[in-house]
């Protein structure tokens, strides 16, 4: 599976193989299905930046092609509209498994839709990588733990998860979605990789999709009340999108198939969230209560030493840190939306 291309080397003997980048490595063609959504526009920045050839996949449904636009016209960087519940022919060394709707509001809209993606298309994938002998990473997430009964959370724990709640769709299916990478890799020898993602911040993210820290950064931007669901005392650990595109390329270039968990451990309830965020945006802001979603988990931070063992990662931003850069990006966009509303 190799780019046959003759290309001279430094020797001056000309070789057939896929074509160097830099020092000792080779450029390599990747697929990054959902690659037009926030943390794949992230990774595909930079698998293109270190010199391989990226094809997007995306059906659009939250992805926008203005969070990859900078790349048109590159001859290394393709974009497919596709949808990922459709087989697909193509010829690639790695396939990043990313499609899939991640917030609540999303996943929640269609969820006959959220489980077709989780399971059809993630079976398409696997099928491809096992047609072309690519090596394949899936995208999981920390809600494979559901309501956890142990925590932090270790990749060894099994998890706490309804079967039949109005989040099924989108824990059980990603639980699927695990079962059918594994499957593939023992039945069908397939190269895989299994990240178990936390909740992820940063620019790009869909300013309207519900999450808590795209509400919190919007509201203290738009002058409205953040709005704390609950008491406010639930905990979750926020990461910083650049952390996770770095563990998600030392997942797929390491040895070890996972599941890893990644994500940042530093825990926050959702009211210190909230003064953070009247720290970096706006100190007058104020909060509002309402009532919190049903099956919301009580607590979630992850336990990060698999991963910093066996892929030396570890996540390197802090919440206070990363906030301050998603808030110019929040800025503009929401600027942008003001300016066409009075046009
Ligand atoms: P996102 O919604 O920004 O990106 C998902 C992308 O997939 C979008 O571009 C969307 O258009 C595309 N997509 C959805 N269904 C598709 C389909 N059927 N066919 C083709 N494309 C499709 O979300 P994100 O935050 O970038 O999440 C990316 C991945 O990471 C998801 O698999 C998500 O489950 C996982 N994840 C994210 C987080 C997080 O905090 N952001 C946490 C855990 C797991
Ligand atoms: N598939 C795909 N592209 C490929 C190879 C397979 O989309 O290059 C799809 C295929 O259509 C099938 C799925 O992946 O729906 C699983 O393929 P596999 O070969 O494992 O199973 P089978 O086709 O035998 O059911
Ligand atoms: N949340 C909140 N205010 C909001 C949106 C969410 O207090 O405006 C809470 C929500 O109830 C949950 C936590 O923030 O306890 C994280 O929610 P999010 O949807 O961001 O992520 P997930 O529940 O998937 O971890």
């Amino acid at each position: 599976d190799q780019i046959s291309i003759p290309y001279p080397q430094r020797n001056g003997a000309g070789k057939v193989g896929r074509i160097p980048v830099g020092i000792g490595r080779k450029r390599l063609r990747i697929v990054v299905t959902g690659g037009a959504g926030f943390v794949g526009s992230h990774l595909v920045d930079k698998l293109i930046a270190r010199g391989d050839d990226v094809i997007v996949i995306d059906n659009f449904f939250t992805g926008r092609k203005e969070n990859v636009m900078h790349h048109f016209g590159n001859p290394r960087f393709e974009l497919i509209r596709h949808d990922v519940v459709e087989p697909i022919l193509l010829e690639v060394d790695q396939i990043y498994h990313l499609a899939c709707p991640a917030s609540p509001v999303h996943y929640k809209y269609n969820p006959v839709k959220t489980i077709k993606t989780n399971v059809m298309g993630t079976l398409n994938m696997l099928g491809l990588a096992k047609r072309i002998g690519a090596r394949f990473l899936l995208t999981s997430t920390s809600e494979v733990y559901g309501d956890p009964l142990e925590h932090p959370q270790k990749e060894t724990y099994w998890g706490n998860v309804n079967p039949i709640g109005v989040r099924s769709c989108y824990d059980e299916g990603k639980r699927t979605a695990e079962t059918l990478t594994m499957d593939y890799h023992r039945g069908a020898d397939v190269e895989v990789r299994i990240a178990r993602i936390f909740n992820t911040y940063g620019p790009r993210m869909c300013i309207d999709d519900g999450r808590v820290v795209s509400n919190f950064v919007a509201q203290a931007i738009r002058k409205q009340p953040l709005t704390v669901y609950g008491d406010g005392k639930q905990t979750r650990s926020f990461q910083y999108v650049s952390d996770l595109v770095d563990g998600l390329v030392a997942l797929m270039e390491g040895e070890h198939v996972g599941p890893f968990n990644l994500g940042n451990p530093g825990e926050f309830t959702m009211l210190e969230l909230a003064e953070v965020v009247k720290e970096t945006i706006d100190s007058s802001a104020t909060i509002e209560f309402k009532p919190n979603t049903a099956d919301d988990p009580h607590k979630r931070k992850p336990d990060i030493s698999r991963a910093k063992e066996m892929l030396n990662w570890e996540p390197k931003i802090s919440l206070r840190e990363g906030l301050p850069l998603m808030v110019s990006d929040f800025q503009n966009r929401i600027l942008n939306e003001d300016e066409g509303k009075g046009q």
